[in-house]
């Protein structure tokens, strides 16, 4: 028999925390561990939770959480209520959302999550950008580690609007934006952030906080890219997302 049990996500699945990913802490390097504000004494696994698409945003308003921030307060009653249903007995603490930084993004590459696209928002091969890091919790369960997802285009796949055959594609390589010769998503910016084929932060910052932007609340890049689009963020969430991201703009440069 294994010694590890399969990991229970249905519940998490209802509420729109979809994508999880389980890792042994002493398969994580050190840098990774040894980062964690108060240590991984006592603990076993760190697992990573995040949303696809836009079932997330639904429960949440199904759920009447409000506040300044109703998907962080929703995800973190949801965590506590499926631990302390389907885990009863294991010690575990929550360090995302919190106040400490978390490589979430390197934690998102481990996992098979996230590949890097133009515009420097993660992308995968089936939710397109259309994803977000929620949660990451250590504790001493016994899950079964995950697997990194691997998207590797097959021979048959092409990219949705692009002329590129997917043959050309380097095997292994499961970064959709590979595959995406046309790559509309550099020309659909209107700000040219991607033009130099390297993003310009500084061009999409100055671009977004003119009065009026067209991008204020959305980004017309990402919502260009093919890849994942029937998971696209509807109109409300999307304004959500970057309204945050836009407060954080006016307030740090
Ligand atoms: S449009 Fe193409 S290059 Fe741009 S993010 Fe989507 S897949 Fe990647
Ligand atoms: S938010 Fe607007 S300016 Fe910035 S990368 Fe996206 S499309 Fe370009």
């Amino acid at each position: 028999m294994s010694e590890f049990q399969p990991f229970p996500g249905a519940a998490l699945d209802r509420c729109g925390l979809n994508r999880h990913a389980v890792f042994d802490l002493a398969d994580l390097s050190d840098d990774i561990g040894g980062s964690i504000a108060g240590g991984t004494k006592g603990y076993r696994q760190l697992i990573l939770i995040g949303h696809g698409g836009r079932a997330l945003w639904e429960a949440v308003r199904k759920s009447g959480v409000g506040g300044a921030d109703p998907i962080d307060d929703f995800t973190l009653r949801t965590i506590r209520e499926w631990m302390s249903e389907c885990q009863p007995d294991s010690r575990y603490a929550i360090l995302y959302p919190g106040p400490q930084p978390i490589a979430l993004q390197r934690l998102g590459a481990l996992a098979g999550w996230h590949h890097a696209a133009p515009f420097m928002v993660g992308i995968d091969g089936e939710w397109g950008t259309w994803y977000a890091y929620r949660a990451v919790v250590l504790a001493d369960t016994h899950f079964a580690p995950s697997p990194a997802v691997d998207r590797a285009p097959s021979a048959r796949d092409t990219v949705p609007g692009s002329t590129r055959n997917i043959k050309e594609v380097p095997l292994g390589d499961s970064s959709p934006c590979v595959a995406c010769q046309d790559k509309p998503c550099v020309a659909a910016c209107p700000a040219s952030a991607m033009a130099g084929g390297v993003f310009s932060l500084q061009k999409c910052v100055a671009w977004r906080k003119q009065d009026g932007s067209t991008c204020a609340l959305t980004c017309l890049a990402r919502v260009a890219c093919p890849v994942g689009s029937d998971h696209r963020y509807c109109t409300e969430q999307l304004a959500h997302t970057y309204s945050i991201s836009l407060q954080t703009i006016r307030e740090h440069y």
